[in-house]
């Protein structure tokens, strides 16, 4: 007979009121900052894409949008160090104001190595933007200009963040407690 599979425990971090206050003050701090200015957001797919929904109806701003994808963690929750372009952008973001748009900064392999990407294709500036950020596990030197919120290394799920392509609905920001030896 097949082992019954233990059940993964949630337990709420980040509320959904607290994320919602939190992303409203980013767009106002980012309107500010770009005042006057047309400025481009890209979404790092597809943990940033709920973030990002949110966040740009937040900016008052004239502010067009793009997507791009990385492959790094896979089916596992922890990272594999590589990073590869998965999906470009669809557009050229020469002599733009950019800001990429994260849903976590973890070691900072995925944004140190798209920062060099698009810092190639010419932007008038690049910022970089991350809901969440563990900054205690971090490997590369990278300077977030906007963080939602600094959060403990653990592993965290919902608001755009999957384990597995799953939970990715949730409204809260959770931290996933695997059964020992996932
Ligand atoms: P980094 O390259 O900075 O180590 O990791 C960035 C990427 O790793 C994020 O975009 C996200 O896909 C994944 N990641 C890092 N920490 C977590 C986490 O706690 N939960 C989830 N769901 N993904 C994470």
């Amino acid at each position: 007979m097949k082992p019954a599979r233990e059940p993964e425990h949630l337990r709420t971090l980040l509320r959904r009121n607290a994320i919602e206050r939190r992303v409203r003050q980013l767009g106002r701090q980012i309107t500010a900052d770009f005042r006057g200015q047309r400025l481009h957001l890209i979404g790092v797919l597809k943990g940033a894409s709920i973030f990002l929904s949110d966040l740009i109806r937040e900016i008052r701003l004239e502010v067009s949008l793009d997507f791009i994808a990385v492959a790094s963690y896979g089916q596992s929750s922890r990272s594999s160090g590589q990073v590869r372009l998965t999906k470009d952008l669809d557009n050229s973001i020469e002599g733009l104001h950019t800001i990429l748009v994260e849903d976590i900064l973890d070691t900072g392999l995925t944004i140190a190595y798209l920062q060099r990407v698009l810092l190639q294709r010419k932007p008038r500036s690049l910022r970089v933007a991350t809901l969440l950020s563990k900054a205690a596990t971090r490997v590369k030197q990278v300077r977030p200009d906007y963080v939602g919120f600094e959060i403990p290394n653990e592993f965290v799920v919902g608001y755009g963040l999957d384990y597995a392509e799953r939970y990715r609905n949730l409204r809260d920001i959770c931290v996933l407690q695997l059964p020992a030896g996932r």
